[in-house]
């Protein structure tokens, strides 16, 4: 499996600089990859183009979207289809990222909708999973995580459209964009249940779906977290803005 470092850029960098900051990353890192790592870049839509140019022919570099709605087109004021995704270059996509479940208020149902649909499509879908403090204080990990999943992955539609790819990224929603990462033990824990849950949710295919773990990710505890039992990547937020960190990381 290979190990996948993604970049989740949110809603920063101008086309000029997304462009200027992908070249960078390139520059320091074609050649200095590990063969099993791929660098994955989820601009803003506004620069998925500026992107695609500046890592077009790179080996070890794939580009990505951060949403989308699940339609082929249609009456969706401000939306982008999954077809749109694919013919701006882009092979992979999130969903479920805690910042569209909390601030946007993507129910479970629509996370689920939007998967199937993008696995449909022909993107490799990312699943974003992950419990808030409160429910951490409350023991409700293995409960949030379970019907996260569940909801999202339990049925036909799932299991005949997964040839596609996916990934789950186990992302504590106290530990996004605050600094605080979990601990060893609880990354190890929790990626444990993840794969439990894939296990019993996909048939033959649970062993092979690679699990990331975001929150707080930096150069300086990346190669802790990559050596966590069932640790096979990183979604990375603020720390994948500027190249010379994110280049660390992937590196890392
Ligand atoms: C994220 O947005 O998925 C994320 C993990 O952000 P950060 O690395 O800033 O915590």
């Amino acid at each position: 499996m290979r190990t996948l470092i993604a970049a989740n850029w949110k809603m920063h960098l101008t086309r000029s600089q997304a462009s200027g900051t992908a070249k960078e990353l390139v520059g320091q890192l074609e050649g200095n990859l590990p063969a099993d790592r791929e660098v994955l870049i989820l601009p803003p839509f506004t620069s998925l183009e500026a992107v695609s140019g500046a890592i077009a022919g790179k080996s070890g570099f794939s580009l990505g979207a951060q949403d989308f709605y699940p339609a082929e087109e249609g009456a969706y004021t401000g939306e982008v289809s999954p077809s749109m995704l694919l013919d701006a270059g882009c092979g992979y996509a999130l969903a479920g990222h805690s910042e569209r479940r909390h601030f946007f208020r993507e129910s479970d149902e629509l996370v689920a909708e939007k998967l199937v649909y993008g696995l449909e499509k022909g993107l490799h879908m990312i699943l974003c999973v992950g419990e808030t403090l409160e429910e951490r204080k409350s023991n409700a990990v293995k409960e949030v995580l379970s019907r996260q999943l569940r909801s999202a992955l339990d049925g036909e539609r799932v299991q005949n459209a997964l040839a596609t790819g996916l990934s789950v990224a186990y992302e504590p929603v106290w530990a996004i964009g605050t600094g605080e990462v979990a601990r060893p033990e609880d990354i190890r824990e929790a990626h444990a249940m993840v794969r439990q849950e894939l296990t019993a949710l996909l048939s033959g295919k649970g062993e092979q779906t690679g699990i990331l773990y975001g929150g707080s990710v930096k150069p300086d505890n990346i190669s802790q977290i990559l050596g966590i039992d069932n640790v096979n990547g990183v979604l990375v937020g603020g720390a994948s803005l500027k190249a010379d960190s994110f280049s660390a990381i992937a590196r890392g």
